[in-house]
């Protein structure tokens, strides 16, 4: 209807949902990336009007079922392209577009945020400080970076890590409660560390800033005494690895599962696989049996 009018004040789509209140984690992923139909890949079957949410993203006129039934002479707009002839009943709502062109621009800025140029892009964000700071006493305000606990959309909102207590925390504003965690996803974090050692550094200098003799609880000065029933109880929750032995025994806590269950589940398997062999055999003589 006016496709040349509003020319001057016109703003892409992508700056626009940057631009919405508690949008500001986003980092506007660039044109080059959509456009790059590797980076979409398995996409089209997440989305629904996958195409049409596509083509708004990248600020095509996108016909929605409104505009079919706001034009009497149902003349098809912008010319003769293939999308303007499709029956009224498959146009998409202005409603339904939206919500899947920001579901669609969620997963690919997930995508593109582990990218080479995304994670330049966050890596500024996180050094201004844009996503906040750890409430932590000991992380000496060490900047947050976004992290989704799933890569499923609809889950569960965006959540912050800190990299210096690996903490997570709901952020602090209730702007950013309807953010979903998935396009920021589980791999962001994790991999900004890793190329940016800028940020593990920082942390080092934290953990070593403070000793462990400078704080804790005191009474007129005295330190009570760890046995005490009033002692620092929980201090071994913030305690990190030193030696290579606590290390090593850090390592094995947390991400091995105890020898003896893996030997218990083999063993659990075999059981089952002999089960169901006798099942068969069972199956086998009574059609035996019965004929
Ligand atoms: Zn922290």
């Amino acid at each position: 209807m006016m496709p040349s009018e509003p020319e001057e004040d016109y703003i892409p789509w992508i700056q626009q949902y940057c631009e919405l209140f508690g949008h500001d984690y986003f980092v506007q992923v660039s044109q080059d990336f959509i456009e790059d139909d590797f980076n979409l890949t398995g996409l089209s079957q997440q989305v629904p009007y996958y195409r049409e949410a596509l083509y708004t993203i990248l600020d095509y006129q996108v016909e929605t079922a409104e505009d079919h039934n706001n034009d009497p002479t149902n003349e098809p707009r912008g010319g003769s392209s293939s999308n303007s002839k499709r029956n009224p009943a498959e146009l998409p709502n202005k409603a339904l577009l939206a919500h899947s062109a920001e579901l669609l621009y969620g997963l690919i800025h997930a995508r593109y945020i582990v990218s080479k140029q995304g994670l330049t892009a966050m890596a500024s964000k996180f050094e201004r400080n844009d996503f906040g700071s750890c409430p932590r006493y000991f992380c000496d305000g060490m900047h947050l970076i976004p992290v989704g606990s799933t890569d499923v959309p609809g889950q569960e909102t965006v959540r912050l890590f800190c990299p210096c207590c690996n903490d997570i925390y709901i952020p602090s504003s209730s702007r950013y409660l309807n953010i979903d965690g998935a396009f920021f996803g589980t791999t962001f974090p994790g991999l900004l560390v890793k190329m940016f050692p800028e940020i593990e550094n920082q942390c080092r200098i934290r953990i070593n800033k403070f000793s462990q003799n400078d704080f804790g609880l005191k009474l007129f000065g005295f330190k009570i005494n760890e046995l005490s029933a009033t002692g620092p109880r929980m201090k071994w929750l913030r305690m990190h690895p030193k030696t290579e032995e606590e290390k090593q025994e850090y390592n094995s806590c947390e991400y091995n599962v105890p020898v003896s269950y893996l030997e218990d589940d083999d063993d659990m398997d075999e059981e089952d696989d002999d089960e169901e062999e006798l099942d068969e055999e069972d199956d086998d003589d009574k059609t035996m049996a019965s004929e």
